[in-house]
């Protein structure tokens, strides 16, 4: 067991995701700076055991290894820059590692990495899977981008966080695999809207074509976990926004187009999530998509 005392840690983003890794690593008696905009997440986060900073560089200057869980790439380069600004990540200050969890851009993080690392820090894309649940538990799924030596300097911390760790490649990797595993995601929730709508107009209940999918091969975590827990109850509270999916999708596709690989459903797939033809709004937890009763897409009957 690491000496988990020794290793001082920090988090910036206390959102759904951020929150829960907050629990976590608290939990398991680290010592926890803590920053986000917004004044309601500060004060989860100094219920969850963590010590609230008046701003990002504070974050910065109080830990050796950085958790990021922002909404996107652009919010990551911005605190990076500030902590920049304020000299925490200068050649010669004593050496970080940022552990970014967003589900950020490989090129943003490669450029990162490349900066940090010419200063003697570490950055490590380590987009992760699992929700909010998986965040509290300390159960994500985590995939790393980055350098050996920074990955494993970083691995108690990711520990604390995550239960399947795959170290995917050099820096970027992790960003490319989140990418590719969230356009699946997007796919699999119309897929299987459109399985039980079918079994379901032809008199099978959607509950019990889920207990056949799940027993059989067109099973998915959308089809085993996510429709059971979200869908079916009608709960649609899953803690993942229609918004940040659209993110996901928007970036599998600018992935595909930057390397010439042809996706002709997930064109299809991208413009079933958009605001128009799906109904809803950025806000919305992504697992409205599911919902029985909204007659997405009925207009494309013939
Ligand atoms: P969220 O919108 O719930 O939280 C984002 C938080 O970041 C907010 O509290 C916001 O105030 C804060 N923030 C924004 N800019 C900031 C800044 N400059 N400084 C400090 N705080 C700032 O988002 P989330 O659902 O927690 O997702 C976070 C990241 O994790 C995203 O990149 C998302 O794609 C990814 N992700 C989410 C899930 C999920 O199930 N929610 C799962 C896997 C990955």
């Amino acid at each position: 067991m690491p000496d988990t005392q020794q290793i001082r840690t920090g988090i910036i983003g206390l959102g759904a995701m951020g929150i829960g890794m907050t629990q976590s690593l608290a939990a398991k008696g680290f010592a926890v700076a803590a920053f986000d905009l917004s004044d309601a997440a500060m004060t989860r986060a100094a219920n969850a055991g963590a010590t609230p900073v008046p701003d990002a560089a504070d974050v910065f200057a109080t830990a050796d290894i950085i958790v990021l869980s922002l909404p996107a790439a652009h919010h990551v380069e911005a605190v990076i820059a500030d902590a920049v600004s304020a000299g925490h990540l200068a050649n010669g200050a004593a050496p970080r590692i940022v552990i970014d969890t967003s589900t950020s851009e490989a090129e943003i993080s490669r450029k990162l990495a490349a900066a940090l690392g010419g200063n003697g820090h570490g950055f490590v894309d380590a987009p992760v899977s699992g929700g909010p649940s998986g965040a509290a538990a300390g159960t994500l799924a985590m995939m790393l981008g980055g350098d050996d030596a920074h990955v494993s300097r970083a691995m108690p911390v990711l520990e604390a966080l995550g239960q399947k760790i795959i170290h995917v490649g050099p820096s970027g990797a992790g960003n490319v695999a989140k990418l590719v595993n969230n356009m699946l995601v997007a796919s699999h929730m119309i897929t299987t809207l459109e399985a039980i709508r079918l079994a379901e107009a032809s008199g099978v209940s959607a509950e019990d074509a889920l207990r056949v999918v799940n027993a059989a091969t067109g099973r998915s975590a959308i089809s085993e976990i996510h429709f059971p827990n979200w869908v079916l109850p009608r709960s649609y509270d899953s803690g993942f926004s229609t918004g940040l999916m659209r993110k996901d999708v928007r970036l599998a596709r600018e992935m595909a187009a930057q390397a010439g690989c042809s996706m002709p459903l997930a064109d299809l797939v991208a413009e079933l999530w958009s605001e128009d033809r799906s109904g809803l709004s950025d806000s919305d937890d992504f697992m409205l998509m599911g919902d029985p009763q909204a007659d997405r897409f009925e207009g494309d009957k013939e």
